[in-house]
């Protein structure tokens, strides 16, 4: 018996999510999506990843039943039998330090892995091509359940009338790809 995909929820999605959940919920659940300067820079990234010096199989394709995650790991290094997600992303880090929804979309893929591979994963990477830093990540309890409080507000907020409110936080706002859109949206979706 094939078991229904469909409402699994997308690594992209909880990064997303863990960014804004207005502009994860007119993505997702109006399912609106416009690129800005920084989502095209992110695509030719992706489309020049062989560029990038890492050694890796690329672009595993995901299923997570346990989690109820599916979804592309931009890479996975394999070191001594350990599994290792890797994910790209076109723009720089932040103050010298990863970016926390960045991590989320990691922790994702660990999880996926965990489940799909049945081994323990215990480290990622985020690369930022933008500022050309390459960070480990330690997978710790402590980012899984950060997730899976995410999954489950994401779940909630799915089948809520309500649109999420605007953040009150001008450089998100600012970087934001929707911003246009999220400005026109009305709270009651009209
Ligand atoms: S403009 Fe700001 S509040 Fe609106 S969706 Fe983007 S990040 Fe969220």
């Amino acid at each position: 018996m094939s078991i229904d995909t469909s409402r699994y929820v997308n690594p992209f999605s909880v990064n997303t999510f863990s960014y804004c959940p207005r502009r994860w919920y007119i993505q997702d659940v109006f399912k609106f999506f416009s690129h800005n300067e920084h989502t095209l820079i992110g695509r030719h990234v992706h489309e020049r990843r062989e560029e990038i010096n890492i050694q890796k199989r690329s672009e595993v394709y995901l299923v997570s039943h346990k989690w109820h995650l599916k979804g592309k790991c931009d890479y996975i290094e394999t070191e001594d039998k350990n599994f290792i997600p890797v994910e790209v992303k076109k723009s720089r880090d932040k103050f010298g330090v990863p970016i926390h929804n960045d991590i989320m979309q990691l922790v994702c893929y660990a999880l996926m892995i965990e489940d799909v591979y049945n081994v323990p994963v215990t480290t990622g990477f985020l690369i930022y091509a933008g500022s050309r830093k390459k960070y480990e990540i330690s997978i710790k309890l402590y980012h899984k359940s950060q997730l899976n409080r995410l999954l489950r507000k994401m779940d909630l907020m799915k089948n809520l009338p309500e649109i999420p409110k605007r953040l009150n936080n001008k450089n998100r706002c600012w970087n934001c790809s929707i911003h246009e859109r999220c400005l026109s949206t009305r709270e009651d979706h009209q």
